[in-house]
């Protein structure tokens, strides 16, 4: 019985493999015609502090195939990063980004220290023309830096750490901020992230959910909280959800904030008509 199982299980697994290759390939088939076909495009999430003031947005980006329906960015990232097509996608991504912040920064209502923050992945940082790619995109269009942020994960740090951390500097000297994403899944320590060029740290939603319920995420992100005053970085939570989450950040001193409770991320237009006109 026992070995007919075993088979059986076998069989299912060999199946389950060959699914995933077969729709890996289908994605990457679609994946690299999308830029040209205008498949992609971005939404916004706002990000507040404890008055409710917006002051920066998270640039998502999204993947509407015809054949496909949506794609999530944590199936077809991956796949752009496998196969070099993420610094195209990257460049096109910080583009229509700053063609969006142009027109944040026409709105009545935008913070005077607004930032609208980009997602860039460990593998991007391999492309020595980066930093001049993100300058130009910038102050072609007479933005100023000191608007703009980036999210790199602690994964960077460990794969790429000196060619991403001059980078960094570069980016930081010409006023870019930094944010590290997903903070506390990787293996770094804040010890570590002291020595490094870093402005912000976000909270990962997974010490956020249920924070009110769960006393052990609360002393963790009590810790974080902690140490990033110590170190001099702001910090935020992301992936908050209800108000019983939002009390016990601003108990824990954690001044900002982003998730659905405040919005969930939205297409320019409405960002622009819900928060800053
Ligand atoms: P991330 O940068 O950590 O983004 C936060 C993710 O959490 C987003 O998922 C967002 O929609 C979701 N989220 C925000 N608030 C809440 C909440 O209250 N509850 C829950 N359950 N989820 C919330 P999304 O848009 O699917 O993006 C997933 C990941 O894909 C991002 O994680 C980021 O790592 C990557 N990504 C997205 N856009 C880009 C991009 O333009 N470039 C690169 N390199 N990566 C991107
Ligand atoms: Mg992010
Ligand atoms: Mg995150
Ligand atoms: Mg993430």
């Amino acid at each position: 019985v026992a070995k007919e199982k075993g088979r059986g299980n076998f069989q299912f697994y060999n199946e389950t493999m060959r699914l995933e290759t077969e729709r890996k390939h289908l994605v990457q088939q679609h994946l690299h015609l999308a830029i040209e076909a205008g498949e992609f495009s971005l939404v916004f999430q706002p990000q507040v502090n404890t008055q409710g003031d917006v002051i920066g947005a998270e640039a998502l980006l999204r993947w509407h195939n015809a054949e496909l329906g949506m794609v999530a960015p944590d199936e077809f990232i991956p796949l752009a990063e496998e196969t070099g097509l993420i610094h195209k996608l990257g460049k096109w991504v910080f583009e229509s980004s700053m063609e969006t912040l142009v027109r944040f920064q026409e709105a009545n209502n935008i913070h005077p220290d607004f930032k609208l923050a980009i997602n860039v992945s460990s593998k991007q940082f391999r492309n020595l023309n980066i930093v001049s790619e993100v300058e130009h995109a910038i102050v072609s269009r007479g933005l100023s830096p000191n608007n703009v942020q980036i999210e790199i994960t602690e994964s960077l740090l460990i794969d790429n750490k000196d060619i991403a951390v001059r980078s960094m500097l570069k980016l930081q000297s010409l006023g870019v901020s930094i944010a590290i994403d997903d903070f506390g899944t990787g293996y770094s320590s804040l010890a570590y992230i002291a020595n490094l060029p870093i402005d912000k740290l976000k909270i990962d939603r997974s010490f956020i959910t249920d924070l009110h319920l769960k006393s052990t995420n609360r002393k963790l992100v009590d810790t974080l909280v902690n140490m990033s005053k110590s170190l001099h970085l702001e910090v935020i939570a992301e992936g908050v959800e209800n108000k019983q989450e939002r009390d016990v950040l601003i108990d824990l001193g954690c001044s900002q904030f982003q998730g659905y409770l405040f919005s969930r991320p939205v297409p320019a237009d409405k960002l622009i008509k819900d928060f800053l006109a």
